[in-house]
Formats: C-alpha cells, sequence, structure tokens
C-alpha cells in the first residue's frame, strides 16, 4: 500500500472533530469547539480534493458555488426561532447527499460486504431524507402538527421496512436482484414520511435529533464502503452524539423514545380549552421595577417566549442595572426551554451574558427556596408545578425549575395562553405570582428603564 498525504491529514481532521465535540459540551469553550470542527472539515475536504480518484474538478466547483450562493443567505437571514426546521433542511440535504454517492457505488457492481454497507447507507439515507422533509414541514407549518394515525399503523410501517430489508438482502446475496433497487428506494422514502406522520410537530426537535443520528450512520456505513476511515469516525460522532442528545430531551421532558415515536403527544393539545377565566394579580412595570430593586437575589428564568420576543438583549440589560444595584442575579436554564437544545444558552451567550451567570437546572433548584424572585420569561411548562403534583399530566413527572418555590413569583407573557404541552399552570393563581403582561421584549425594556431611573 502507498502511502498518501490525506491519510494522516484524515487523522489529523478526525481529532479536531473529537475535539470540538469535547469543547462544545461547555458553554464557555463551545465557540472554539465549532471553530475546531470547522477547522476539521476544512481539513478533510482539502485532503479529500487532493486524492486521485477526484476526476471532475469543474463539477466541484459548481456544486461549491450553488451550495454557498443557497447556504449564505439561509444563515443570515433566518431567525434564531427557525432554527430547528433549518437544521431539518439541511439534514435532508446531507442524507440525499450521502443517499446518492450510495446509489452511484452500488451501481460501479460491488460485491458481498460492501453491497451490505451500501445497503444500510442507502436505507438510512433514504428515509432520513423524506423523514427530514416532512420534519421541516411539520416545524414551519407547511403540513398540519398533530399526529395522524390510523389502525394497524405500526404493522403498515414495520411492513414496508421489512420489504426494504428482504429486498436489501436479496440484492447483498446474488447481484442478479440487482433491479430491485428502484423499489428498495422507494420503500425507503416512503416509510420516511410513515416514520413522521404519527408524530406530533412539538415532538420535532427531538425527532430531528434522532435523524442526525440516522444521517451519521448513513455516512458511518459509506466509511466501510468506501474503505474511508475519515467517513467512518466522523459518522459514528455523528451518530452518536446525535443519539445521545435525543436520549436526553427525552429524559428533560420525562418521556420514553416510544412515547416520542408513538405517542401521538401533541393530541393533548385540544385538552387546553378547560381554561376558565380564574383571577390572578397582574402589575405595571413600575410595580414589578420597584420590587425587583428592592430584593437581594433575582433568577431569571427564560423560555421560548424570550426567544420569540427576542428579548435577550433587554434582558442582559435588566441584569446589568439589577448587579449594579447590588441585586444576585442568576439566570436558570432548563435542558428543553425553548424549542431546541441549549436554545436559552446560545441566545443568552450572543447577548453577552455571563457564561457562570448561567446556572443548570439541577444546581440551582437547591437554592430557589432563599430566592426573593423569579422572574419567568416567557416560559411556561418548565415551570408548571403541575409535572411534580398531577400525575394525568401529560408532562407529569417532567422535571421543573422550582420557581414556585422562591418567596415572589413574576411572569412575563402576552396572555394566558397555554405553552408546548397545551395544559394550564396553576403557578399564575398562586398568591405570590404577580403576572406581567406584555410582549417580553418590551416589558423587560421597560423594567430596565423603571430600575435605572429609580437607581439614579
Ligand atoms: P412554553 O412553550 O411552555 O411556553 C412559552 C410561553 O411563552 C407561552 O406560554 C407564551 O404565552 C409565551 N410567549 C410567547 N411569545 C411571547 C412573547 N413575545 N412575549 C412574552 N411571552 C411570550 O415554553 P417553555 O420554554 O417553558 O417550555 C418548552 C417546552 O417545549 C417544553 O414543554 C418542552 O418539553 C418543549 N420542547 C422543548 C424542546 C427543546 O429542545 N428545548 C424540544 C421539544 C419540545 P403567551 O402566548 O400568553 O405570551
Amino acid at each position: 500500500m502507498t502511502f498518501e498525504i490525506y491519510q494522516p491529514l484524515y487523522i489529523l481532521a478526525a481529532f479536531f472533530f473529537i475535539f470540538g465535540l469535547k469543547s462544545m459540551s461547555s458553554p464557555a469553550t463551545a465557540r472554539r469547539g465549532v471553530f475546531s470542527a470547522e477547522l476539521g472539515m476544512l481539513i478533510a475536504v482539502v485532503s479529500t480534493l487532493m486524492r486521485h480518484e477526484v476526476i471532475s474538478y469543474e463539477w466541484i466547483i459548481i456544486g461549491l458555488l450553488v451550495g454557498t450562493v443557497i447556504g449564505i443567505p439561509i444563515a443570515v437571514l433566518m431567525p434564531m426561532t427557525a432554527v430547528p426546521q433549518r437544521t431539518a433542511i439541511s439534514q435532508a440535504c446531507g442524507a440525499l447527499a450521502s443517499a446518492l454517492i450510495g446509489t452511484a457505488e452500488f451501481y460501479k457492481g460491488q460485491h458481498g460486504f460492501t453491497v451490505g454497507a451500501l445497503m444500510l447507507e442507502t436505507l438510512l439515507g433514504f428515509l432520513t431524507v423524506t423523514a427530514s422533509v416532512m420534519a421541516w414541514g411539520k416545524l414551519q407549518e407547511f403540513l398540519p402538527g398533530r399526529p395522524i394515525t390510523f389502525k394497524g399503523q405500526n404493522i403498515v410501517n414495520l411492513g414496508v421496512l421489512g420489504v426494504a430489508v428482504a429486498f436489501a438482502v436479496a440484492m447483498v446475496v446474488s447481484p442478479a436482484n440487482s433491479f430491485l433497487y428502484p423499489y428498495f428506494v422507494g420503500l425507503a422514502l416512503i416509510f420516511g414520511v410513515l416514520l413522521i406522520i404519527p408524530i406530533g410537530g412539538a415532538d420535532m426537535p427531538t425527532v430531528i435529533a434522532l435523524l442526525n443520528s440516522y444521517s451519521g450512520l448513513s455516512s458511518c456505513a459509506m466509511g466501510f464502503a468506501l474503505d474511508n476511515k475519515l467517513l467512518i469516525i466522523a459518522g459514528a460522532l455523528d451518530g452518536s452524539s446525535g443519539f445521545i442528545l435525543s436520549i436526553i430531551m427525552c429524559r428533560a421532558m420525562n418521556r420514553s423514545f416510544t412515547n416520542v415515536l408513538f405517542g401521538g403527544f401533541g393530541q393533548v393539545q385540544t385538552s387546553a380549552g378547560k381554561q376558565e377565566a380564574r383571577p390572578v394579580r397582574s402589575a405595571s412595570p413600575e410595580e414589578a421595577a420597584g420590587i425587583l430593586a428592592d430584593s437581594r437575589s433575582v433568577v431569571i428564568i427564560p423560555g421560548y417566549g424570550m426567544a420569540v420576543a427576542q428579548a435577550q438583549h433587554k434582558i442582559r440589560e435588566l441584569h446589568d442595572v439589577l448587579t449594579k444595584r447590588g441585586v444576585d442575579v442568576k439566570f436558570a436554564i432548563h435542558p428543553v426551554a425553548g424549542r431546541m437544545p441549549g436554545h436559552m444558552n446560545v441566545l443568552l451567550a450572543e447577548a453577552d451574558v455571563p457564561y457562570d451567570k448561567l446556572i443548570e437546572m439541577e444546581d440551582i433548584n437547591g437554592e430557589m427556596a432563599m430566592t426573593d424572585v423569579s422572574l419567568i420569561v416567557g416560559a411556561n411548562d418548565i415551570v408548571n408545578p403541575a409535572a411534580e403534583n398531577d400525575p394525568k399530566s401529560p408532562i407529569a413527572g417532567m422535571p421543573i425549575l422550582d420557581a414556585y418555590k422562591s418567596r415572589t413569583v413574576m411572569v412575563i407573557k402576552r396572555g394566558m395562553s397555554p405553552g408546548f404541552a397545551g395544559i394550564d399552570n396553576e403557578l399564575y393563581y398562586m398568591d405570590k405570582t404577580l403576572m406581567l403582561f406584555g410582549d417580553a421584549k418590551s416589558f423587560v425594556a421597560s423594567l430596565v428603564k423603571e430600575v435605572g431611573a429609580n437607581h439614579d
């Protein structure tokens, strides 16, 4: 075997990928992690282009240009709240690329083990394409978000998958069965659609993490088919991290995989109608600012509404004016606050909130009873005591931030609408709770103004 320069470069790229993933596990080093992974990818692409198998640089350049022209506006124009859908669509593109490469390799007339690896790769690749497009459609609300279920659904789904696997086995056993390939691809594409329709739109972020894992495994299988070690390593990293992430998300919602995949969770939203008009206490920005300015400790609990309102910069200003006044301000981060993992961390980091002020749920809950004010900004389910008190609640067992234990609770939201789980929140009706009705960004801006005015 002759020495090729790309071999050590692939090892270097793999090192940067692993280092990148490791660094992404803490907000303080996450930026470095992204940079490291980008560098790894650059090395991987450049060293692959140096390989003698590359036959058409012209087509590669055209592909690069088209990708850049599409990619840059998506990255620049897309709002933060649309990140889950963007991830879904880029995943569909990645899976399509890997499935098409697998198809090209298959028609080169491979044998034995290689065909087995290609079958696994193209099955995962093609099903991920349609499943990701469906996930995107549900998140973007082009498709109905509610779960679509029918009798015998699981049997139909397993049947389609079973026939696809049988075709794959037939093609591995004998090249004479290659004529089955287009039918195999059709079944994989149909299975992707069937996999997603029974899942509610709201569970799509978890599903996307799982699909990410599938497309990683598909690349890994392609690595075996092409004897490309870097693809094996990168695919395995992608496959396992996507899988771990979906497990973490399920755990944080106290749901099992089976419940997410077959549970039809979005259906509970129909029961939201039982909200009768119960009295709540509300307060003006002046009143709320007075209480905040006079407290010793404030825990800010951000949620999906903060992301919708893009209130993170105003929240950072509130942190600054309160801290200047001597108030101890911390941020409590729930693992599934918002609509994607790390949603709050990303937004607060964008607003330059110091990392050491972001405290994870397990660490801050012990402090909540000693906290003067919990200021909830556009969060709902993640502070809903029903998770602890009502075993019949759809969120029963989900770990929550114990805002109800603090001396005063303030909730910024526009009205009494429920959150993602579609259920009422007892917290709003407690004697110590003050509802601060309004858009998160403009309400927090008024608080900043009032606290600042009091201070001067
Ligand atoms: P929720 O969806 O429970 O609540 C958000 C609240 O924000 C709503 O009640 C809404 O009330 C309020 N809101 C919306 N827009 C604004 C605005 N402009 N200004 C002020 N308030 C606003 O969010 P949480 O973050 O508390 O919980 C996240 C939920 O998402 C959990 O149930 C979790 O399981 C789920 N989930 C999270 C995932 C993740 O990875 N993070 C993935 C999948 C699901 P109103 O309309 O009255 O203003």
